[in-house]
């Protein structure tokens, strides 16, 4: 496994790579590595010949007041998992490498950034598409894997690769979750035990949510909406940010499930903000969907 911290020596490879035939997969990453990151380096390695993965807490995509300074960072250890999952290459750059003095280039993915975390992130899908551009540019993958867990960051990474037609393939992997429910994400770490202990309601909420889908051809989006607030609302340390039923792929807001829907949700849990999310099919329920 190649660790290169410099554009150019990760380019260099990757051109290598282009050159011998071989096809590569990028799965991009902030470190602090859990089986959610993992599980999309597996369905990278079952796709591609070669598997690039990068290491970089971006910090255009944090807002200011974010935790950028306390974002988890395990290099040794996210190398090590690397390593044993069978990465080929791993791009840790600096800040300055990605983002050199004079830099002044930025990507803007119009309408859907500002919807959901989008409103409540201001600059932060601008900060996602315009570094995804950059590694994208430099790894020129194949094809590049990203979690369902964000789904507005998915819909906004393939928005960018149709509209600037970069010909990169864009694979969603289904989410991960711990046993109890809880989406795994690298900020879980944050949470106190009471906290850790109350968020899987917010899983709990969109099954509740998939029940309600499950019932009806037509299902009102506040029915929906309400079985997930219903299940959380339990919980007193839980504070929902949001909840919508927005479609899947442009994350406009639907009034009625009628067609599949994402129900999208963030969820404060003390100082900790968490995400997650379920498709949603009338008269199905959740949809699974293959990676
Ligand atoms: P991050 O390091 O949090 O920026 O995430 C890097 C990639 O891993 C993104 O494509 C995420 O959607 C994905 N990811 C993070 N957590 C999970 C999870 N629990 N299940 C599936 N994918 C995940």
């Amino acid at each position: 496994m190649d660790v290169l911290t410099i554009s150019v020596a990760a380019m260099e490879a990757a051109a290598s790579w282009r050159a011998e035939g071989l096809v590569q997969a990028f799965v991009p990453t902030m470190g602090a590595l859990h089986e959610g990151h993992l599980s999309l380096l597996r369905i990278a390695a079952s796709r591609a010949d070669r598997v690039s993965v990068s290491i970089f807490v971006n910090p255009a995509q944090f807002g200011p007041g974010e935790d950028l300074d306390r974002y988890p960072r395990s290099p040794e250890r996210d190398l090590e998992m690397l390593e044993r999952a069978g990465a080929d290459l791993v791009f840790m750059p600096s800040a300055g490498e990605i983002y050199p003095e004079g830099f002044c280039t930025w990507i803007e993915v119009e309408g859907m950034t500002e919807r959901l975390c989008g409103a409540f992130r201001p600059g932060h899908f601008r900060g996602v598409a315009t570094v995804c551009s950059i590694l994208f540019g430099i790894l020129r993958p194949d094809m590049a894997v990203f979690g369902r867990k964000d789904a507005q960051q998915l819909a906004v990474i393939r928005r960018m690769v149709r509209d600037l037609r970069l010909g990169v393939e864009i694979v969603a992997a289904p989410i991960v979750r711990e046993p109890d429910g809880l989406a795994m994400s690298s900020r879980n770490a944050y949470l106190t035990g009471q906290e850790r202990a109350q968020a899987p309601a917010i899983h709990r909420g969109l099954m509740r949510a998939a029940s309600a889908a499950a019932g009806g051809q037509s299902v009102p989006a506040a029915a929906l909406i309400g079985s997930f607030i219903d299940e959380v609302a339990g919980q007193p340390l839980l504070r929902i940010q949001y909840a919508e039923l927005v479609d899947p792929d442009t994350m406009e807001p639907m009034q009625k499930l009628d067609r599949p829907g994402l129900l999208a949700v963030a969820v404060n849990a003390g100082s900790t903000r968490l995400i997650d999310n379920i498709l949603l099919a009338p008269g199905r329920g959740a949809l699974e969907v293959d990676p």
